[in-house]
Parts: C-alpha cells; structure tokens; sequence
C-alpha cells in the first residue's frame, strides 16, 4: 500500500555558509567559478541528507543552486536585461532590485535540468522540482518590452513548458510552480492566472503542483499579514477556478496563519500539500501541533490526498532551526498515520 501522507518542503532551504551568507535573501555566492559550481553540487548532497534523515519522503534540492527562487530563472532567459537592474514594488508589498524585460522572452538553454539530473542520481525517493509560476515572475520583473502582464505571463509559460518537459524526462516526479502572487492579484488569477499557469504545464505526464502562500518569513510580509484581519480567505477567490483545472496537487499555507480550514473543501479531488509548519517563527513545532493541524485538514479532505508540508520556503531560517522543523514535520504526520491505522 501507498504510504499514507508523504511529507514533502515547499522548495527552499537553507544554504551552508560556506556558500553564501545565511538567513538572507538574495544572498551573494562566496565561491566563484568551478568552485561556485562544486560548491552548489555539495550543499545539494547536504540538503538531501538532511531531509533523507529527518524523515522527508518527497525530497528536493532545498533550492540550493540557485539565489532566488524566481529571480534565477528569468536570469537564464534571453530578453532579460540582469546587468542593470532596477527596483520595483512587488507583491504590492516591497521593493526588490530585479532584472528587466527588454526584448522578446525566450529560453536558449535548460536552467535546472542538470541540476534536476544530479538530484535522481543521489536518490531513489520521488523528487518535486520547484519553478516560479508565471504571474509571480511578471510580478517579480520590470517591463519595458511587452508593457501587458497577461501577454508576458503567456511568454513565460511558454519557456517554463519546455523546462519543465525536460525536467520531467530527467526524472523529477513532481513539477511544483510556486505562484505567491496568486493571494495578491486575485481578479488576474481568475482572468488569465491559472491559465498561464496551464500553459506552462501542457503535455506533462508527470505530476504538477501550485504552491499558494503569504510568502517567506521576511518582514515586509509578516506586516503584510498583519492587515488581512481575522480571517484570510484569499484561497476561497480563487480555488473554485484552480479546483476545475488540470493542477494536481494545491501546496499552502494552513498552520499558524488565519486561513479557515474549509477552504479544503474547495479543492475536492485535489491533493493537497498541507502547510503544517510556519516558515515565520524560529519556534520549532512540536510534533503534535503538526498532527493537530493535520487532523483539521481531515475534516476537510481525504487521507489519501493529504500531504504533509511546510507554509512556504525555509531559505531564510538558521539550518538548525530549519533541521528541527524538518523532524517535526516528519513526527507529526507518524502521529497521523498511527492515529489511522489503529
Ligand atoms: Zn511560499
């Protein structure tokens, strides 16, 4: 039988420091070269290791190879102008030096693939790969070429497709476009968001997945989160239109946060990466907060559908921190699985 809520990260993880400096975005490599790419190769060994040992079943290259998490990607396309960046508001929320959009967006070489290849080669788990969607990449750019979200969103999608084609025959069992600015630009989400997002996942036999949060631990979105009031119901704008999709698996945020556990119910048919450990405190879940927030999801979705995760990427935690949350993570979907089984 099919192990029962396999627990997986949203992406990211923290890097050593030997790499680059810890606890920060956007954080500048320390090696250059040959030595930069050994370098990235082994904090990927590292970070596999330390979910293999927590006890993480989907696993992943903790985003170790590259700076950021939409960033990196656009860098690798023509059309892009990275040399002169400037700085833009994004996720209506804070400003960020980002590159620009300054002629027509193409993809000329794969980004991750080699990557994604080295990753199988260390481990016979499934293995989820994480993109940028393509509504947070128009959001996380300035435009001075196409001048229209919606036509870049397309653009993007396009050249996110042929990456993730490739990245499907290297052997990733799960494609995941990470889409934060979906709980921001509710009416686009709707408009054309999931479509793009569809776009960029046509012809794929392998699994997909959205993955839908408030954002990193930072401060501008810890402040952000102070004004949604009691209760945040962006999730319940836009599921009904990602439920009818070919999306499928739904990652977000659930625990700590003021998301109403009924919007699982919007997602029937889904599976759902349920966000069980917050990303925004160095306070180390116990395990049984992680089965508490499971067990509430269970009032909303199937076992079989649920699976275990964390609210969003931990790049920016102490890895010590982010090890223990890992652990947590793990116990407390056993918990789970022992509850059921008995
Ligand atoms: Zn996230």
């Amino acid at each position: 039988m099919k192990k029962l809520f396999p627990t997986s990260t949203a992406g990211s993880l923290p890097k050593p420091t030997w790499l680059a400096e810890p606890e920060k975005l956007w954080s500048p490599w320390k090696l250059e070269g040959k030595a930069l790419l050994n370098g990235k190769q082994d904090a990927l060994r590292v970070s596999l290791q330390e979910q293999t040992v927590a006890g993480i079943d989907i696993v992943s290259d903790g985003e170790q190879t590259r700076q950021h998490f939409v960033t990196t990607f656009i860098e690798n396309l023509s059309g892009v102008d990275f040399e002169n960046k400037k700085t833009v508001r994004i996720r209506d929320r804070y400003d960020a030096s980002v590159p620009g959009v300054i002629g027509p967006v193409s993809r000329q070489k794969s980004v991750f693939v080699e990557d994604a290849k080295f990753l199988r080669s260390q481990t016979d788990q499934p293995i989820k790969w994480a993109l940028p969607g393509p509504m947070t990449m128009v959001d996380t750019l300035y435009d001075d070429y196409y001048q229209d979200r919606k036509t870049l969103a397309f653009e993007f999608a396009k050249a996110l497709n042929e990456e993730a084609r490739e990245l499907q025959a290297a052997g990733v069992d799960i494609i995941q476009f990470d889409e934060p600015a979906f709980n921001v630009f509710l009416d686009e989400v709707n408009d054309w968001g999931i479509e793009a997002l569809e776009r960029a996942t046509e012809g794929l036999t392998c699994e997909t997945a959205v993955h839908i949060c408030y954002g990193y631990g930072i401060k501008a979105n810890t402040d952000w989160k102070k004004t949604l009031g009691a209760e945040w119901r962006h999730y319940e704008t836009t599921f009904p239109a990602i439920q009818k999709s070919s999306i499928n698996i739904v990652s977000l945020e659930c625990h700590n946060g003021r998301v109403p556990m009924e919007v699982l119910t919007l997602l029937k048919g889904k599976k759902i990466m349920v966000g069980a450990i917050d990303v925004a405190t160095d306070t180390i879940e116990t395990p049984e907060e992680v089965a508490a927030t499971l067990r509430e999801a269970l009032k909303y979705a199937d076992a079989d559908k649920i699976y275990p995760c964390t609210n969003c990427g931990m790049a920016p935690l102490s890895r010590e921190i982010a090890r223990q949350k890992l652990q947590a993570l793990a116990a407390g979907a056993e918990i789970i699985r022992r509850e059921l089984a008995d």
